[in-house]
C-alpha cells in the first residue's frame, strides 16, 4: 500500500482523477464475463473498453501464457510447443492460472475473461470455482463471425506487449506504423498470428471452444454479437447488451 508520503508526492490532477475513478465504479454493479469468439474476432480490442466502463479486471489467457513463455518460467516452458503449433495447452495449466488471477484486488468489482474457458472442461472447472465464492457468470458475449475474414485481421495485427494494445495495418493503424502511439516503443507481430498457424487454431476454436457457448447457452446467459461489423458498431452492441 502507498504512504503517506508517496500520496503527497501525487499531482493533483492524479489524485483528483483517481478519486473520481473510485467514486464512478462504486455505482457500478458488479459484472462476471466472459468474451468467447475465434481468434481475431475483436476480444481483445473491445476488453479495454467494457474494463473501463464497468471498472473491472481484463484476464487474458493468451496474454498471460505468452507473458509465463517469455520469461521462460515453468509454466511458460509447458505451454510453448502447443501455443506455437496453434493448440490448446492443457486444462489444468490454465485453469490454475485464472483460479489465482481472479483472487487479485482489481477483479473485485468482476472481471472479464477473453480466451477462457475454452473447452467444456474449463467451464465447468470455473463454475466450480465461482460457486465456491457464491458467485456465477452473468454473461458470455459470442463474438460471431465467419472464419473468411479471420486472415486478414490476424495477419495485420500489431500488438504493444506492455500495454496491450492492438492495431492493425488497415483497419486500425498506428500514427507510425510499427511505433505505438502512447508510449512511442515498437510494435511486434504475435509469432503465432500466420495465415499457417490459424487453421489449426481456428479447428481448435470449432472442435474445443464451440461446445462452451452450447453450454452456456443451456443456461441462457449467452448474447449474441455480429463481430463482423466495425470497431464502434461491435462497441456499441456490447453496451447496449450489458446494459440489459
Ligand atoms: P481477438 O482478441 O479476438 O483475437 P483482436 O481484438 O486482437 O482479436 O482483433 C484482431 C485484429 O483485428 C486486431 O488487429 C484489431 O485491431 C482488428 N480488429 C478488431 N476488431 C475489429 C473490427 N470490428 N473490424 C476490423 N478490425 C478489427
Ligand atoms: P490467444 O491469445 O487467446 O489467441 O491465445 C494464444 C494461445 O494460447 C492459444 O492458441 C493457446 O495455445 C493458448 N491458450 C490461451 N488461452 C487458452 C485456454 N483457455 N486454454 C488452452 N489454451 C489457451
Amino acid at each position: 500500500m502507498a504512504s503517506s508520503a508517496n500520496l503527497e508526492d501525487i499531482p493533483s490532477m492524479d489524485l483528483m482523477t483517481e478519486l473520481l475513478r473510485r467514486m464512478k465504479c462504486a455505482t457500478k454493479p458488479d459484472k462476471r464475463l466472459i468474451l468467447v469468439g475465434p481468434p481475431g474476432s475483436g476480444k481483445g480490442t473491445q476488453s479495454p473498453i467494457i474494463k473501463d466502463e464497468y471498472c473491472l479486471c481484463h484476464l487474458a489467457t493468451g496474454d498471460m501464457l505468452r507473458a509465463a513463455v517469455a520469461a521462460k518460467t515453468p509454466l511458460g516452458i509447458k505451454a510453448k510447443e502447443a501455443m506455437d503449433k496453434g493448440e490448446l495447452v492443457s486444462d489444468d495449466l490454465v485453469v490454475g492460472i485464472i483460479d489465482e488471477a481472479i483472487k487479485k484486488p482489481s477483479c473485485q468489482k468482476g472481471f472479464i475473461l477473453d480466451g477462457f474457458p475454452r473447452t467444456v472442461v474449463q467451464a465447468e472447472k470455473l463454475d466450480e470455482m465461482l460457486a465456491k465464492k457464491g458467485t456465477k457468470v452473468d454473461k458470455v458475449l459470442n463474438f460471431a463471425i465467419d472464419d473468411a475474414i479471420l486472415e486478414e485481421r490476424i495477419t495485420g495485427r500489431w500488438i504493444h506487449p506492455s500495454s496491450g494494445r492492438t492495431y492493425h495495418s488497415k483497419f486500425a493503424p498506428p500514427k507510425v506504423p510499427g511505433i505505438d502511439d502512447v508510449t512511442g516503443e515498437p510494435l511486434i507481430q504475435r509469432k503465432d498470428d500466420t495465415a499457417a498457424v490459424l487453421r489449426s487454431r481456428l479447428e481448435a476454436f470449432h472442435r474445443q471452444t464451440e461446445p462452451v457457448i452450447d453450454y452456456y447457452s443451456k443456461k441462457g446467459v449467452v448474447a449474441q454479437l455480429h463481430a463482423d461489423q466495425p470497431p464502434n458498431v461491435v462497441t456499441a452492441e456490447v453496451q447496449k447488451v450489458l446494459s440489459s
